[in-house]
């Protein structure tokens, strides 16, 4: 009998990175596809064709193309509907708004069956299986990147909440005097801790506080291209505002973890996206803050980690999440 594989795919604002994994888990190939931003349909289209050329039966079979392919599990930013497989807001990808992925997925791949999910709770899930949640069952992840995404576990199951719209942890609100954010609200997480936050905030105090410094003259020299990446090696050389500006990422993070284990109580909390690449120049000042906001004594020492997967969590959650389905949930 042929080898059984499953597609876990993750859809980016400029690319799809995914997965084929065996029926353990094992990595079959890697790769990624462009996305159109434009159609979903040319998208996963594109994506089908590459997978099948991957997967393809000797070219002496008579099987259908995609014979060896379970099921497919893809991970989009924005509020979806597993059930029906739903996009309804999404902000990396306007274009797609209001598409049935599902109904997409069963017309590009023979009617496989598939699973969708939001990109933080494949990455969740992927952590949960294969990363630094393994071993637990209730996790929440803080996705840093461009915004801030969540993703809450309870008993090993992922908490999307009854319009799908649980988790949106980056707009949990710590100051309403704070920041404007990107959702049209004020004071969100995502207002200090997303990437474009940290940009606004780097360029700011080289503009205003802090000409002639380290900062300022890298603010200048990187112009549009300055990237937190950027200003944490300028930190790792003891620069002291930019020491200063991710200490302050990580008070912020730390507000919002706090309120989280006093919420759910998690096993462990896990920190990912590129932003969280900056490590302990942001989870220092998170974990100094945590204990002493949490009230059950025994979850003060509450364990606050960087993920383990790194840019592909999403997709292999998406793929553990596939063979989740297939196996009857
Ligand atoms: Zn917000």
């Amino acid at each position: 009998m042929a080898a059984e594989f499953y597609l876990g795919a993750d859809i980016g604002g400029t690319g799809v990175k995914y997965i084929i994994t065996d029926d353990q888990g094992g990595i079959f190939h890697q790769g990624e596809v462009p996305t159109d931003p434009h159609s979903a349909k040319r998208t996963l289209g594109r994506l089908a064709m590459e997978v099948a050329e991957r997967i393809s039966p000797p070219s002496d079979s008579d099987e259908a193309t995609f014979f060896r392919l379970a099921a497919v599990g893809l991970a989009c930013a924005g509020i979806i509907n597993p059930a029906s497989g739903h996009l309804g807001r999404s902000p990396n990808l306007p274009g797609w708004e209001d598409t049935n992925l599902k109904r997409i997925i069963a017309n590009e791949f023979q009617d496989k069956p598939s699973v969708v999910a939001n990109d933080v709770n494949a990455a969740l899930f992927g952590e949960f299986s294969f990363g630094a949640g393994r071993g637990c069952r209730n996790l929440v992840m803080i996705a840093l990147g461009t915004g801030v995404g969540g993703g809450i576990m309870l008993d090993g199951a992922l908490v999307v909440g009854t319009h799908n719209g649980a988790a949106e942890i980056g707009h949990m609100v710590l100051d309403p005097s704070g920041p404007t954010c990107t959702c049209g609200g004020v004071g969100c997480l995502e207002a200090w801790a997303g990437s474009v936050a940290i940009l606004k905030q780097a360029r700011l105090l080289a503009k205003v506080e802090l000409k002639e410094t380290a900062l300022a003259q890298l603010v200048l020299e990187k112009g549009e291209h300055l990237s937190t990446r950027d200003l944490s090696l300028l930190a790792e050389q003891g620069d002291a505002a930019s020491l200063a500006l991710f200490a302050e990422v990580g008070h912020r993070l730390g507000h919002a973890v706090g309120n989280l284990v006093n919420i759910l109580d998690p096993d462990r909390v896990i920190i990912g996206g590129g932003v969280a690449q900056a490590g302990d120049l942001i989870l220092g000042s998170c974990r100094a803050l945590v204990p002493a906001m949490v009230l059950a004594e025994e979850a003060k020492d509450i364990p606050i980690v960087s993920a383990e997967l790194g840019p592909m969590s999403a997709a292999v959650g998406a793929a553990c999440l596939a063979r989740q389905e297939q196996a009857g949930g």
